[in-house]
C-alpha cells in the first residue's frame, strides 16, 4: 500500500488553519459563525501598497527574482531595521520568503540536526513544534502559565539548557498569549544565553507593531548575543497582508547563506509582485500601521472587559498581538445535553457548534488548560461573539 513518509505522518495539522476552515465550512452551510480562530488582521491592505503591486504588474516584474528577494526590498528592510530598531544589517543578511512561516522553518532547518534540542517557551505558536519535528530535532518546552503572565524566567531557561541545546525560539509579542517581554526581562534571558555561545536565538518579532506598551524591544539589540540572533518578521500582521505571503529573516551571514541555498532548491524567491508591494509598505508612510495598532488596542480593552465578565474564564491583560488566552479549566468535566467537555479542544468545538463562535483549544499551543480567541475583528463582532460565548458556557453544568 502507498503510504506517506513518516515525516509527514508524524506532522500535526495546523490547528489554527483547521479551525478557521471548519468555521468557513459552517458559514458556507448558512450558519452565522463568528470566526475568532485564525489570527489575521481584518483590515484591507492599505491603498498605496496595492497601487505598488498593480504598478509592478504593469512594469513587468514578472520574472524570477533573486532567491533571497530583490536587492531594493532587502535594502528597504535594512533601512527599517536601522530606523525603527537601531540595528545594522547588510542586505546580504536578509532572506525574503513566502511568509514569516517559511522564514522560521528555514531558520530551523538550517541549524537543527537530528537529535538537537530546541527550547520553546510555551504557550507557543502551533507551528514551531512541528517545524522542529520536520528537522528531526527534539522540542524542549518551558512552561509559563497565566500566573507568570506567560513569560519564562531566566532560571527556567537555564534549567532547560543541556549540551544538546541548539536553538531557542522566542516570540514577543507572543502568539497565542499577547505577552511582551520588557527590555529588562529580555536582558535576564540574554544573560543566560550569553553563557552558551552555541545556542542560536530565533526571535519571532512578527507582531512587533501590534504593541500596546511602547516600542518593541528586539533581541538583536544585545551585543553579547547579537551574532547568533535570527530576527523573523514580515508584512502579514503590520500591514494587513497575510495573503500576499511575504516574510523575511535578518540573520548572521552564515545562516542567511544556508537559507539561500535551502530556498534555492525548495521554493526560489517569493512572488515578485508581493515583494514590490512589501517594498512600498516599508518605504511609504507608516501612518496605516499606527491606525491599525490603535484599533487593535481598543479591541483589546473591549475583549478583556467582556471576557472578564464570564464566569470561569481567568483572563490577563495582553500587552500586544491580537489574541486573548484565558484559562478555562473550570469548564472541564461539565456537560450539556449529554455532551461532555473534557478539555479545551472539546470546549472550542462546543463553542463552535453550540455557540457559533470559532476559537482554538490551547493544547495546539502546548497549553491544554487555555483557549485562544483572536480579536482581529470588528467591535461589533467581538461584542456579539462574547455575548454568545457567555451564553453558551453558561449551559455547561
Ligand atoms: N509567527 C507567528 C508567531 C505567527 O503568529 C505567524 C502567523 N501566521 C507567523 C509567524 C507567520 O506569518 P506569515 O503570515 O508571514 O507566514
Ligand atoms: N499565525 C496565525 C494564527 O496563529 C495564522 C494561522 C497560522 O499560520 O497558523 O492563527
Amino acid at each position: 500500500m502507498n503510504t506517506v513518509s513518516n515525516r509527514i505522518a508524524n506532522l500535526a495539522e495546523s490547528e489554527t488553519l483547521a479551525m478557521s476552515q471548519k468555521s468557513n465550512e459552517l458559514k458556507a452551510q448558512g450558519i452565522d459563525v463568528i470566526n475568532l480562530s485564525v489570527g489575521e488582521p481584518d483590515f484591507f491592505t492599505p491603498p498605496h501598497i496595492k497601487e505598488a503591486a498593480k504598478k509592478a504588474i504593469d512594469d513587468n516584474f514578472s520574472f524570477y527574482t533573486p532567491v533571497t528577494g530583490y536587492l531594493s526590498l532587502r535594502k528597504a528592510i535594512c533601512e527599517k531595521l536601522k530606523n525603527e530598531n537601531g540595528l545594522d544589517f547588510k542586505p546580504s543578511q536578509i532572506v525574503c520568503s513566502n511568509g514569516a512561516k517559511q522564514s522560521v522553518c528555514n531558520a530551523v532547518l538550517s541549524v537543527v540536526n537530528p537529535g538537537d534540542e530546541v527550547i520553546i517557551p510555551t504557550p507557543a505558536w502551533v507551528s514551531y513544534t512541528e517545524m522542529v519535528k520536520l528537522a528531526e530535532g527534539k522540542v524542549v518546552t518551558v512552561l509559563a502559565g497565566i500566573e507568570q503572565n506567560f513569560k519564562i524566567t531566566p532560571a527556567q531557561l537555564e534549567a532547560a539548557i543541556t549540551p544538546q541545546t541548539k536553538a531557542i525560539i522566542l516570540c514577543s509579542p507572543s502568539n497565542p498569549t499577547g505577552s511582551i517581554y520588557s527590555k529588562d526581562e529580555l536582558e535576564g534571558l540574554v544573560n543566560v544565553l550569553a553563557k552558551y555561545p552555541k545556542i542560536i536565538i530565533i526571535a519571532d518579532e512578527i507582531y512587533e507593531h501590534i504593541n500596546y506598551v511602547g516600542k518593541n524591544e528586539s533581541l538583536a539589540q544585545f551585543e553579547n548575543i547579537r551574532d547568533r540572533v535570527v530576527i523573523i518578521n514580515g508584512v502579514s500582521k503590520a500591514y494587513a497582508m497575510t495573503g500576499w505571503r511575504l516574510g523575511w529573516m535578518a540573520a548572521p551571514q552564515w545562516i542567511a547563506d544556508a537559507c539561500n541555498k535551502l530556498q534555492g532548491q525548495y521554493t526560489s524567491g517569493p512572488s515578485s509582485i508581493a515583494q514590490k508591494a512589501a517594498e512600498a509598505a516599508y518605504t511609504g508612510s507608516q501612518e496605516c500601521v499606527k491606525e491599525m495598532q490603535q484599533a487593535f488596542q481598543r479591541r483589546r480593552d473591549l475583549v478583556v472587559k467582556l471576557a472578564s465578565e464570564i464566569e470561569g474564564l481567568k483572563v490577563n491583560v495582553p500587552d500586544g498581538a491580537f489574541y486573548l488566552f484565558p484559562e478555562c479549566s473550570y469548564y472541564f468535566g461539565k456537560s450539556y445535553n449529554g455532551r461532555a467537555v473534557h478539555n479545551s479542544g472539546d470546549l472550542a468545538m462546543f463553542l463552535l457548534e453550540e455557540g457559533h463562535v470559532a476559537s482554538v483549544g490551547g493544547a495546539a499551543f502546548g497549553a491544554p488548560d487555555y483557549i485562544r480567541f483572536s480579536y482581529a475583528t470588528s467591535d461589533e463582532n467581538i461584542i456579539e461573539a462574547f455575548r454568545r460565548v457567555k451564553e453558551t458556557l453558561a449551559k455547561l453544568k
